[in-house]
């Protein structure tokens, strides 16, 4: 069973040398004492920025931070060689949490999906369809309290979860603007997601002046992933009772200090009501974003970018490559294709 592992806990910006490939047996059955595991084969993995919190000895987080020596642990969409629970069948796809290797013997079932609709690509279960996808479907229609024409601003906006809520804000009749770290991600948030402007934040040595240009009467809505300098120059660009919906901070993550934002106050005098949220509070929505999305793809009506890297032995690159801005879309590593 091949597997990556982190070598030690991670300081600063990680390396492709903090992870490390291993080779170990497994017996590819469900232990007699497991009563609610199952063995998979592990189709694709995804890398998800949230992992590098994981990569730190953290207390108190809301997320557990991995063991050093094991194998990493992530999102996943896998297919169930044995299993002892009798809902979960030799054969079923499943996404969830699940192991940086080959098979994984999953313990409990709690938190897996079973993939019922095959008739799109696998791999959307680690975006589109997965934890991303939801988090884009909740953290728009549940936290920003859109309205039709409202101005929507969207940070890292072609990633896994931006591509995502522009095309819903676009679909809710609101103006939409992203921001992107690169001109050929800028062209896809303009050609591909429709986004009525996108800009790319690192040639704009004044952010400030960069907003101003496309939202001259403020932002009603911010979606929030990177935050930092960004953060602070929307907070003087927003609108009277505008909403932010923090998802993420991925400039802040490789941190030792958090970058100072300076422009809170705004919060009090614009009357910004800020909501951070965590997807993982949200799951019981799955089946009702699952229900609205489904038709939405297949008509044509949502598209979605991946980068998928290819073979385990990739996924340590790819990880890290969130961090510079590497992945093109939704990053995903294929392990198997079934
Ligand atoms: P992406 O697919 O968007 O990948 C990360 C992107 O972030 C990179 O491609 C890069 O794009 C951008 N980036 C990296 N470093 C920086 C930096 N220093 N400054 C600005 N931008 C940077 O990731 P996801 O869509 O999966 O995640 C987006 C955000 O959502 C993250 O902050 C993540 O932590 C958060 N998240 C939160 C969840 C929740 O429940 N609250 C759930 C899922 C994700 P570019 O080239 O444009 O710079």
């Amino acid at each position: 069973n091949k597997k990556i592992i982190l070598k030690n806990y991670v300081k600063g910006f990680p390396k492709e040398s903090d992870m490390i490939l291993e080779t170990s047996t497994i017996k590819l059955k469900v232990p007699e004492d497991c009563n609610d595991a199952v063995l998979v084969k592990n189709l694709y993995l995804s890398c998800d920025p949230y992992m590098r919190g994981r990569m730190t000895k953290t207390e108190g987080s809301y997320v557990d931070s991995f063991t050093p020596g094991s194998a990493i642990t992530g999102l996943g969409v896998a297919r169930i060689l044995d299993s002892s629970n009798p809902n979960f069948k030799k054969g079923d796809l499943i996404w969830g949490f699940t192991g940086w290797e080959e098979y994984t013997l999953i313990k409990s079932t709690q938190g897996l999906f079973k993939i019922q609709h095959t008739d799109v690509p696998l791999s959307y279960y680690t975006g589109l369809l997965g934890m991303p996808g939801h988090t884009a479907y909740v953290g728009f229609y549940e936290i920003c309290s859109p309205k039709k024409s409202e101005t929507v601003f969207i940070s890292a906006a072609s990633g896994a979860v931006g591509q995502l809520v522009g095309q819903f804000a676009k679909l809710f009749g609101c103006y939409v603007v992203g921001s992107a770290g690169s001109k050929e991600k800028v062209d896809l948030l303009k050609n591909k997601f429709g986004f009525d402007e996108a800009f790319n934040y690192k040639e704009e040595p004044d952010l400030n002046a960069a907003l101003k240009r496309y939202f001259p009467n403020g932002i009603d809505i911010y979606f929030e992933n990177v935050g930092g300098k960004m953060l602070d120059a929307v907070l003087l660009n927003m609108r009277l009772h505008g909403r932010i919906a923090v998802c993420g901070m991925i400039s802040q993550y490789n941190l030792e200090e958090p970058e100072g934002v300076h422009n809170l106050f705004c919060v009090i005098t614009k009357r910004i009501r800020m909501e951070g949220f965590s997807v993982t509070d949200h799951y019981h929505l799955y089946p009702k974003f699952v229900e609205m999305v489904l038709p939405l793809i297949k008509e044509g009506k949502i598209t979605y970018v991946e980068d998928i890297a290819e073979g385990l032995e990739s996924a340590p690159s790819a990880l890290i490559g969130l961090f510079s801005g590497r992945n093109v879309g939704k990053q995903a590593v294929v392990i198997d294709h079934e």
